[in-house]
C-alpha cells in the first residue's frame, strides 16, 4: 500500500532579517514604534510569497537588548507590532528569532552564526537546503552559508553599504538586488511560479 503523502515533509522556506529588509535601519536600533518605518515593497514581497505558499522566518540580531537599551519583553513586544503589520497585510510569518545577546558573549544565535536558522529548520520543518535568506548585511549572508541556505543580499538598509564586502566573500554565490521585492521575484521565478 502507499504511503499516504505526508504533511510533515519538510518544506522551503524564506528566511527574512528585520532591519534594513522589512523595515528601514536605524544606526541606533529600532527602539520605539516611532523608529518603525515599514518598507512597503516588503510588504508586497511578503504577500506574493506567502501567497506562493513560501512560510516566512524572521531572523533578527537585537543586541539593543545586550546593551540594556531594551528589555527583551520591550523588544519581543516592538518586533511582535513589527510583525502584525505584515501578517495583517497577508503575510505567513511562520516563525521569528531575535538573538538578544552581545556581539562578544559569543552565543551560536547571533548572526553570522547559524543557530537561528537551524532552530527554524527543526521547530517548523524546513529544508534548509531548498531554502533562501534575505538580509542587507554580509552577517545574513554568512549565516545563510553555515546553515546551507541560499543567501540573497538586498540593497535597501545598510545593504549598499554591505555589497562590496559580500560580492568580495561570495562573488556570483549571492545574487543582489535592489529590495526584497526584487528579491521575491526572482525567488518566485527561480522555483517556477511566474508572476
Ligand atoms: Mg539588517
Ligand atoms: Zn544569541
Amino acid at each position: 500500500m502507499a504511503e499516504p503523502m505526508s504533511s510533515t515533509d519538510p518544506r522551503q522556506a524564506v528566511f527574512l532579517d528585520r532591519d534594513g529588509v522589512l523595515i528601514e535601519n536605524r544606526d541606533g536600533y529600532v527602539k520605539s514604534w516611532a523608529e518603525v518605518e515599514v518598507l512597503e515593497q516588503a510588504v508586497e514581497a511578503c504577500k506574493l510569497l506567502s501567497e506562493a505558499g513560501y512560510p516566512i522566518v524572521v531572523v533578527t540580531n537585537q543586541q539593543v537588548v545586550g546593551k540594556g537599551i531594551l528589555t527583551l519583553e520591550e523588544t519581543e513586544i516592538l518586533n511582535e507590532e513589527i510583525l502584525n503589520v505584515f501578517r495583517s497585510k497577508g503575510a505567513n510569518i511562520v516563525g521569528s528569532y531575535l538573538c538578544h545577546h552581545l556581539a562578544e558573549e559569543g552565543c551560536n544565535c547571533r548572526k553570522p552564526r547559524p543557530g537561528m536558522l537551524l532552530q527554524a529548520s527543526i521547530e517548523h520543518g524546513i529544508d534548509l537546503a531548498r531554502s533562501c535568506m534575505v538580509g542587507d548585511a554580509l552577517t545574513d549572508i554568512q549565516a545563510a552559508d553555515a546553515a546551507g541556505v541560499t543567501g540573497i543580499l538586498v540593497r535597501t538598509g545598510r545593504g549598499v553599504r554591505q555589497e562590496p564586502l559580500v560580492t568580495e566573500a561570495f562573488g556570483s554565490r549571492c545574487a543582489v538586488f535592489d529590495d526584497m521585492l526584487a528579491a521575491a521575484s526572482y525567488i518566485l521565478v527561480s522555483s517556477g511560479v511566474q508572476r
